[in-house]
């Protein structure tokens, strides 16, 4: 090459207004004026021996590690002859500096080296982010209502959208609660509009305090606001949501020193129930509202009448629970634990009764599957906890031995946070020793939240109280990972024992159960055992502990003390 030509490609390289670099084995060999420019450096022998990574951010923009994403960018460069991509690096003051690089891969006297030619599109960059932010802002006034700051009706269109095809791909249910404030108008036009305003921004903070987390609150509009109900794990949950926010507006509203009572009229509707497009279902959201306000406002309708009463059915059985607990119309009733070699107790398992309205007493299999979907069961497990906690202490303190006390503990419970907290400040309050105490959780509940419950599992067992595993053998876990739970004791199901001794299967199950008992060095109990030839089997097999109907029923506490007199070799005839 001559002189004057390698001089002109020498002064083009310099005089680019592009950033350039060589590089080599990925470092940077020769660079020109423009990329010092470019990345605010003095001096090119700061950026010789240097992969361009190490003078970019840690992460590229698009959350790719800039040291990894060098590499790949090297690979698709040598594979299709060059490439082109956006790259940011850091500037001289820790700035984002954004190129648009072109690489270009050339073999040069026999040696492989990378082309790499920037160009600065900061400004640009800079431009479009404040266009994004402009573009969010407009799209934040055009979706949101300006007096309540809740999403507006564009919003809620959007959104209803995406979610009743997500619901339809994901085979969920979804429901609409329309509601409209009965007589807002005379509000308006007694108090004026400002006061009317003020009735609804206090609305507006009171609803989200009684929906879910993942549900959508809307403002339509005048006095109606819209609630989008996400993944319903029962079409009557609407219908629990509805009564909350129903009760929630029937709370006074302090305004302008005027005392206000408030009501609202909800229609429901459900995807994929009330199918169709949208705006069908908005119609038929809106048509439900109207029957709710011709049935006498304050009230809800499901669009399908069937539902609305089913759904009245529920939100009744679970006023009339919570109304039962704070007249104390639960019992607690126990059942003896007996060892069947010796015929004495060693302890008592709590149940729980409702004896609704003190005439009729309702066994818990009509209503716990219930109190566990509402939440119910929190407050119960620990009215029942409670009581018989405090029965212990008097028992105990009575000079009776009753042994330990097992008590049935729903999942809800023991995931709550403060669990350990309250069941350490009940032990106080009442008295009761933790190693009197036996928590039984089912099978089925444990497995498969085991990681969330184990730390709670681990501290229960430090304060003293047992744990054992209740209906075991009907969850089907598998039985390698029970030697990583913290517990005490396996409660062979009923299902199990009753066909004993005939059933091969059940034989089978239950010396297997004892044999793992045995080898993880934990007691095991036998429930529902109801006859003589089942006894001696579970005696004569090595399960010496069991609870039934041979022995007794659940009993009321004052009947259970007759027990604690009596060595129990006889089944006694004792009331349910
Ligand atoms: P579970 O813990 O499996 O209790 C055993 C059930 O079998 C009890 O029914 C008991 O009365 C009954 N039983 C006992 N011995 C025999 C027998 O020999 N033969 C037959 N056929 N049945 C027998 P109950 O009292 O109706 O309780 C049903 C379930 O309700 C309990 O099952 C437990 O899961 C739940 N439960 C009861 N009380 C409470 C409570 O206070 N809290 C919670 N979370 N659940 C409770
Ligand atoms: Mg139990």
């Amino acid at each position: 090459m001559s002189i004057y030509k390698k001089l002109l490609f020498e002064t083009l390289f310099e005089e680019s207004t592009d950033g350039l670099m060589i590089l080599e084995n990925g470092k940077c060999i020769e660079c020109n004026q423009a990329i010092l420019n470019t990345l605010g450096v003095k001096d090119k022998n700061l950026l010789y021996g240097l992969l361009p990574s190490n003078i970019s951010p840690e992460l590229q923009p698009d959350g790719q590690k800039s040291s990894l994403k060098e590499k790949k960018m090297m690979r698709f460069a040598l594979i299709h002859g060059s490439h082109n991509f956006d790259w940011v690096y850091t500037g001289r003051n820790g700035e984002d500096v954004w190129v648009d690089v072109t690489m270009t891969p050339i073999t040069m006297d026999q040696q492989d080296i990378v082309y790499v030619s920037c160009r600065d599109v900061s400004r640009r960059k800079k431009e479009e982010k404040k266009l994004l932010e402009e573009k969010e802002k407009l799209y934040r006034l055009a979706h949101n209502d300006a007096l309540t700051g809740l999403p507006n009706r564009l919003f809620f269109i959007e959104r209803l959208k995406q979610v009743t095809s997500m619901a339809k791909r994901h085979r969920r249910e979804l429901a609409i609660l329309f509601m409209d404030l009965d007589r807002f108008k005379e509000i308006n036009d007694s108090l004026g509009h400002a006061a009317g305003d003020k009735v609804l921004c206090e609305i507006a903070t009171r609803l989200p305090g009684v929906i879910r987390k993942e549900d959508t609150l809307v403002r339509l509009g005048g006095d109606e606001f819209v609630i989008l109900m996400e993944n319903l794990f029962d079409k009557t949950d609407a219908a629990i949501l509805a009564k909350k926010i129903l009760d929630v507006l029937n709370e006074p509203i302090y305004i302008d020193g005027h005392i206000l009572y408030v009501s609202g009229s909800i229609g429901i509707s459900l995807y994929p129930e009330n199918n169709g497009s949208i705006d069908n279902l908005i119609n038929c959201a809106d048509t439900a509202m109207y029957k709710a306000k011709a049935k006498g406002r304050n009230n809800f309708q499901f669009h399908s009448n069937d539902l609305t009463e089913i759904a009245n059915e529920r939100v009744g059985l679970e006023e009339k629970l919570r109304q039962s607990l704070n007249n104390d119309e639960f019992l607690v009733y126990y059942q003896p634990q007996i060892n069947s070699e010796n015929g004495e107790l060693t302890g008592m398992e709590a149940f729980v009764r409702w004896n609704h309205k003190n005439t009729k007493i309702i066994s818990p299999s009509k209503f716990i599957a219930f109190a566990e979907e509402t939440g119910f069961i929190v407050p119960l497990d620990q009215w029942v906890m409670k009581k018989a906690f405090t029965q212990m202490v008097q028992w105990y303190k009575m000079g009776y031995n009753p042994g330990i006390l097992a008590l049935n503990l729903s999942m809800k419970q023991l995931r709550r946070e403060d669990f350990i907290f309250r069941l350490k400040s009940m032990l106080k309050e009442t008295g009761c020793k933790p190693e009197w105490v036996s928590l039984e959780v089912t099978e089925n509940q444990i497995m498969p939240n085991l990681e969330k419950v184990f730390d709670t599992l681990t501290q229960i067992r430090e304060m003293g109280i047992k744990i054992a595993i209740d209906d075991f053998g009907i969850g089907c876990s598998t039985l390698s990972r029970l030697k990583d739970i913290p517990i005490d004791k396996l409660k062979i199901d009923q299902t199990f024992i009753k066909n004993l001794p005939h059933n091969k299967n059940d034989i089978s199950i239950i010396k297997a159960a004892i044999l793992l008992s045995k080898n993880l060095n934990i007691d095991i109990i036998a429930k529902g055992v109801e006859t003589e030839e089942q006894k001696r089997f579970l005696t004569e097999t090595g399960c010496m502990h069991m609870q039934g109907y041979i022995y007794a029923k659940p009993m009321m506490a004052s009947k259970m003390e007759e027990m604690f007199k009596i060595k129990c070799h006889n089944t006694l005839d004792m009331e349910q």
